[in-house]
């Protein structure tokens, strides 16, 4: 059985259709699920109860579940448990203009990278749009907030869980589902370019980020494994089509790696690549993990990176450390659990 988070409206509306109901009816739903926040179909007062009854047998509303919340001053880390066991987590930050929460898309990930925790776990499986849609729907209700940016840099490669992800982002886009605007909604590859593509022409305003983290192949290839299919001459063209299409501007993400990528020579090498691009650099602090031996370049040297790029005119900002003393960092704390 399908859970009724999992279904965007169209999807809903397809439905009703099909049962030969009118398809206003799923914008009606929609109202109950995500602005009155009633799960139960049988208290939607509006809804005929032969309907009621068809819901009650076609669609699951079961929720994933809260089983440990980490709090570090504005950052609140969540583990869930899903329905088959398997964990995830979700980040939650506070910031004075907002609310942003980091959500998982798959539980574990395939892409291998070097210094990363969710990757050294392997992918289990895809996660279903709705165990994404309810990461944001528990933490809402849990700190009794609402979420006004979401960035799906949790656990996972999300072009890897394409279609789900696709869903997930209509489904909290939709003025009638969570209503969160576009361009407060920030994915992140590791690079997969046949999907960057893909998702050049997807309609909504959504920001993409890419992660880089090494401004040559030889390097790139020994942290990201993904730079063996997609190496960086391939993404920088990715990268170039995507903003000839969208119009809109690609973060890249670097990840600061003491002694590895973070010499002024790299900076230099990551100014000649980019020098020309339409994008803005996010320099971000490592966070250190047990099981993997990379270490964070120091603040200094952060500042100093940046400013070379910053003199070559490339745009940068330099992520705030967030939730150090509770493993905030991607897969960190599931990592802890699993083992
Ligand atoms: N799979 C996607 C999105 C999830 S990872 C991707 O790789 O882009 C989100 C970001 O966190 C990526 O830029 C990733 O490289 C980075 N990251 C992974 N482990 C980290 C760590 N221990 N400290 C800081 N950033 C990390
Ligand atoms: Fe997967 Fe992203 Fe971690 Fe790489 S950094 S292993 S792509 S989650």
């Amino acid at each position: 059985m399908d859970n009724i988070y999992s279904y965007t409206r169209t999807m809903l509306e397809d439905y009703f259709k099909g049962i030969g109901e009118k398809s206003f009816k799923a914008t009606q739903v929609f109202e109950w699920l995500y602005q009155k926040r009633v799960s139960n179909f049988n208290d939607m007062t509006n809804i005929k109860k032969d309907v009621i009854e068809r819901l009650n047998n076609d669609f699951d509303t079961s929720f994933i579940k809260i089983v440990k919340r980490l709090e570090d001053k504005d950052t609140y880390k969540y583990l869930f448990e899903l329905n088959d066991s398997n964990h995830i987590e979700a980040v939650v930050m506070k910031h004075n203009y907002g609310n942003s929460v980091c959500v998982s898309s798959q539980v574990g990930c395939n892409m291998g990278c070097a210094f990363c925790e969710s990757g050294r776990l392997k992918k289990v499986r895809n996660l279903e749009t709705y165990e994404m849609v309810e990461q944001i729907l528990l933490i809402e209700k849990d700190l009794n907030i609402r979420l006004s940016s979401v960035v799906v840099m949790g656990i996972g490669e999300p072009f890897d869980n394409y279609d789900n992800l696709i869903k997930f982002l209509t489904i909290i886009n939709d003025a009638k589902g969570l209503a969160i605007g576009a361009r407060h909604i920030t994915v992140s590859t590791s690079g997969l370019v046949p999907k960057i593509l893909e998702f050049a022409n997807f309609p909504l305003q959504i920001n993409l980020a890419i992660s880089l983290h090494a401004p040559y192949d030889e390097l790139r290839n020994k942290l990201m494994p993904v730079n063996k299919a997609y190496n960086i001459d391939k993404l920088i063209d990715a990268i170039k089509t995507y903003y000839d299409k969208t119009n809109r501007r690609i973060t890249i993400e670097y990840v600061m790696l003491k002694g590895v990528n973070d010499s002024e020579e790299d900076a230099n090498k990551l100014v000649k690549l980019l020098k020309g691009l339409n994008v803005y650099v996010n320099l971000i602090p490592y966070n250190e993990t047990n099981h993997i031996e990379f270490k964070a370049t120091d603040q200094d040297k952060v500042l100093k990176f940046g400013k070379i790029l910053q003199d070559n005119k490339i745009t940068v900002t330099i992520r705030k450390r967030f939730g150090k003393d509770i493993q905030a960092a991607c897969g960190q704390l599931r990592s802890k659990e699993v083992k």
